[in-house]
């Protein structure tokens, strides 16, 4: 297959047009820019087009999760010139951010999918929070993409080597970058990141400087420039609507309101990854369920009273797991996809029954 030009500009590379081939080597592919009750903005070979899913692609829907969002490769019926393109295959995500979907369909609606690079954000100023920092590590973690920390408004901060030491102490062996986003000092540290082709995406609290990082990373105001095209309230999908965006590095950012959102969801794997120190000593626990609560043999208690790990961290690890384990009783988003599969699975054979009935009566 010949490599859709316009499409290496969006990340298509070989692991892409490998599933694409295995998936919908039929069907034209596309990236998803972003998404707005059900209308797409894509990107194909050929240049920007608009888009929806095919009512096939909707009826055999199993959960909120198989729709495509923001990040997305799909493949793509394209009509007559100047028709809108047809969604008919979303392929498999390498990651995803997802949140616990609002409408009928159960499962978790992806905010954000194919993330390869997640900073981390986390200001150097009053509001700097080590147990935050581990619950978006965590979820960092759960969404597959490699999480890289980034500790902004260094300029407000008089012990940046100590504050330094606590982040590496909660997350071992991820990278960290320093710098203050609002003058530029130490943006350049992130320049080997954000290489070509590449995807990523901003996680972090509200006040942390993730728009003024977004604006210093595309060289223009995102938010400024898109409040004066919405009030022109020109077209549905301006360019500044778009929630996936080529950066001058060439690399890609998503950035829209769902990932600036996600919650602890989904997260059971990446509380390992996130705590793998803890999990190092859990593994030598004497109990393979061991809750590190008053068991003999606890490996976990023997190395806090060593004083080789921070009771903290422990602490942490079980509060974001038992709130994950709540979140998740809530929703169970298998036992009710499983329950939707049953139900179609019987309304598609009573279907096929009739059919055959009166196909056969006629
Ligand atoms: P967001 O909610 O994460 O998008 O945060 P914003 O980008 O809106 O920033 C919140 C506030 O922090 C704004 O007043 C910014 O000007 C300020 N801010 C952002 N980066 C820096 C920085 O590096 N140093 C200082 N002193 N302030 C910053
Ligand atoms: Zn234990």
């Amino acid at each position: 297959m010949t490599e859709p030009l316009a499409l290496s500009q969006y990340g298509w590379n070989d692991s892409v047009a490998d599933r694409f081939a295995r998936n919908a080597a039929e069907l034209q592919p596309a990236r998803v820019l972003s998404e707005r009750r059900g209308s797409y903005a894509l990107v194909t070979a050929d240049g920007e087009i608009d888009g929806s899913v095919s009512g096939r692609f909707r009826y055999d829907a199993m959960s909120a999760e198989d729709f495509p969002a923001v990040g997305d490769w799909v493949g793509v019926e394209l009509g007559e010139a100047g028709a809108s393109a047809i969604i008919r295959a979303v392929l498999p995500r390498q990651t995803q951010f997802a949140r616990p979907a609002r409408g009928d369909l159960p499962g978790a609606r992806v905010v954000a999918a194919n993330v390869d690079v997640v900073l981390v954000v986390s200001g150097l100023d009053h509001d700097f929070n080590l147990r935050r920092l581990e619950r978006f590590m965590t979820l960092a973690w759960s969404s597959g993409a490699e999480p890289v920390i980034v500790l902004n408004k260094a300029d407000l901060c008089e012990d940046v080597a100590g504050r330094l030491a606590d982040v590496a102490s909660i997350a071992p062996g991820v990278p960290i970058r320093v710098l203050s986003a609002r003058d530029g000092t130490g943006i350049e540290s992130l320049t080997p990141l954000l290489e070509s082709g590449k995807t990523i995406a901003l996680l972090g609290s509200s006040g942390v400087g993730k728009s003024t990082l977004v604006n210093a990373l595309l060289g223009w105001d995102r938010q400024l420039t898109k409040d004066v095209r919405e009030d022109d309230a020109r077209g549905r999908h301006t360019t500044t609507n778009r929630e996936l965006l080529v950066m001058p590095s060439g690399a890609l950012l998503i950035d829209n309101p769902g990932i600036r959102s996600v919650g602890v969801w989904d997260a059971d794997e990446g509380l390992d990854d996130a705590f793998a120190d803890v999990q190092a000593f859990a593994a030598e626990c004497r109990f393979n369920d061991c809750t590190h609560a008053s068991e003999p043999g606890c490996a976990v208690r023997a190395a806090i009273a060593r004083g080789d790990l921070a009771a903290e961290r422990l602490a942490s690890q079980q509060h974001l797991a038992r709130e994950w384990a709540a979140l998740a009783r809530r929703v169970d988003p298998n036992a009710r996809a499983n329950e939707r599969a049953r139900w179609k699975a019987i309304h598609k054979s009573v279907r096929n029954h009739m059919k055959q009935k009166y196909e056969a009566g006629a």
